[in-house]
């Protein structure tokens, strides 16, 4: 019989089929498809539940309420020099509510690299392949209403006239947007409701369909028993305790499945004080946990221009240049036109020429221009040589993404390239940036190598039963685009697998 100290868990009906923890691009899709299908589907999510009413262009009060506190990398600890700033959304949407709602395919070659790095197959058990994934990223598409995004601001036109002139012209994205942007921001969610994330696109059809969310409410830990017969018992997960922010109240609810959607960075943190290593024991997959973290990490470069382009009150990332996209050919992805939103971003961001954060008179000069600026966006494909985990002394989440000699060439070559273009577009002077990612990935990878993955190819624990893991840290190494629409494709196929091969009563 199972227990969990005195709990006897055979005899406790689920209080749901299923409890996703995480409400942003891994978690929405998965939930709306469990939901729809008449599943009883509770959805945990840490942050608020804000919806377009609340969505304003005060920045302090959106990033309080919209935003993770920015955690930064630990670097130094290691003996490296360069820290990278990692942002993420906390609230009901997760990041797809703050994101810029860039919609690509991950490119064919990453599904080859996919299964190098960690064996990730299909249902036949051939290598998974951009086939496998299509029908999802179609439904996808579909149901966030992706269009190719051609309104240009006025930033961007100069931008691309600029680097039309040196030979690489700008596209217009994707964009998970329909056709109510009025261009008013993206970084403090959307207050037209056209850019369709999760919150638009899944949780609140979700909830429509049944499903219970809990807001303001942190999962500190998942539930696990042990079924079978002494020696050969098995781990399974039954279910979550999470505490409600407001209240203070630790409440605890059961499922047959969980599917943890934390994110990247917390995904794993919540699964390592869990006890999962405890209980499962050494396992290889359960080393992996944590390993193989990938930052996608980028930087921006700004140009100021002669006559105000106020793109802050634009839509930031509009065009696209993927000629130096795949490694080979340089390994790294430029978008623009990027002004941070607010001023307060714009002016955390920004370094002098020593790389050091800037400050004083020359800062403030600056500052006074800043409806003057627009930018670029890089994005390298950097490797998956990061860890996401717990200091042995203190306990608190550490976040280590080293900075290598590659990548600064490869920084340095997209930095060179924008400073080319922007001074083509009559840009008068150009500025640089911290290092940050919006785009972590990969810490709890997905594959059918367990000594190079924590979950199988249809994201389920190699080592506990009923325990799923659906969001950026499944992929297995880093995605040449930007990464929502694969997290949401996986959880769509997620939903998918769960209907016809687990929750079948
Ligand atoms: C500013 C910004 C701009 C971006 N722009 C783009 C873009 O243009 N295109 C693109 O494709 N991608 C973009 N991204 C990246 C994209 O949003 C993420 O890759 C994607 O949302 C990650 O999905 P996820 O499910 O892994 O995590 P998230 O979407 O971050 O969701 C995780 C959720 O889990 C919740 N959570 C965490 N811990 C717990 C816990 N213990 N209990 C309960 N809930 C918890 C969090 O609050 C969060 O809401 C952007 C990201 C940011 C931050």
């Amino acid at each position: 019989m199972a227990r969990v100290g005195e709990e006897e868990i055979e005899e406790m009906p689920h209080d749901f089929d299923v409890i996703v923890v995480g409400s942003g691009a891994g978690g929405g899709p998965v939930a709306w498809c469990l939901a729809q299908a008449g599943k009883k589907v509770a959805i945990i999510e840490a942050g608020g539940f804000y919806t377009t009413n609340d969505f304003n262009r005060f920045e302090l009060l959106q990033l309080r309420r919209l935003w993770e506190k920015i955690r930064w990398t630990s670097n130094f600890e290691l003996g490296l020099q360069k820290e990278i700033a990692l942002g993420m959304g906390r609230c009901v949407g997760g990041s797809t509510t703050i994101f810029t709602a860039v919609a690509h395919r991950a490119p064919d070659h990453n599904f080859l690299e996919w299964y190098k790095a960690t064996k990730i197959s299909n249902e036949s058990g051939e290598p998974f392949s951009p086939k496998d994934l299509e029908p999802y990223y179609e439904q996808v598409e579909r149901d966030t209403s992706v269009r190719r995004y051609t309104e240009w601001d006025e930033g961007l036109k100069k931008i691309d006239a600029g680097f039309k002139k040196i030979g690489h012209p700008f596209a217009p994205v994707n964009a998970f947007i329909d056709m109510r942007c009025d261009q008013s921001g993206c970084l403090f969610g959307c207050p037209t409701e056209a850019k369709r994330g999760t919150l638009v696109s899944y949780i609140i059809p979700a909830i429509l369909q049944g499903a219970e969310i809990f807001y303001n409410s942190t999962v500190t830990r998942i539930l696990f028993s042990k079924e079978g017969e002494n020696d050969k018992k098995r781990p399974r997960a039954f279910g979550v305790e999470f505490v409600n922010g407001e209240t203070m109240e630790t409440k605890r609810l059961t499922s047959k499945v969980v599917i943890v959607a934390a994110g990247a960075l917390k995904t794993p943190i919540l699964l390592m004080k869990s006890g999962i290593k405890e209980l499962a024991g050494e396992t290889k997959s359960i080393d992996q946990i944590g390993r193989n973290f990938g930052a996608n990490t980028a930087t921006l470069v700004f140009g100021r221009f002669q006559e105000p382009l106020n793109n802050w009150i634009l839509h930031p990332l509009s065009g696209q240049m993927e000629d130096f996209s795949q490694k080979e050919r340089g390994g790294f992805l430029l978008e623009a036109s990027e002004v941070m939103e607010g001023p307060l971003g714009f002016s955390e961001v920004l370094v002098d020429d020593d790389g050091v954060p800037m400050w004083g008179r020359r800062h403030k000069e600056i500052l006074k221009k800043y409806k003057y600026y627009a930018g670029i966006f890089i994005n390298i494909h950097d490797s998956n040589d990061g860890r996401v985990f717990l200091d042995p002394e203190t306990g608190r989440e550490k976040y280590y993404k080293p900075i290598t000699k590659e990548d600064e060439s490869r920084f340095e070559a997209a930095r060179s390239l924008c400073r080319e273009g922007l001074i083509a577009a009559g840009a008068q002077e150009t500025l640089n940036t911290i290092y940050l990612s919006h785009h972590v990935q990969g810490s709890c990878r997905m594959g059918e190598d367990r000594s190079r993955s924590v979950v199988d190819s249809q994201c389920k624990s190699h080592d506990i039963e009923g325990l799923y893991v659906c969001d950026g840290s499944v992929i297995p190494s880093i995605v040449d685009a930007n990464p929502s629409l694969t997290i949401m494709a996986l959880s769509r196929r997620l939903g998918d697998h769960l209907l016809k091969n687990v929750l079948l009563d």
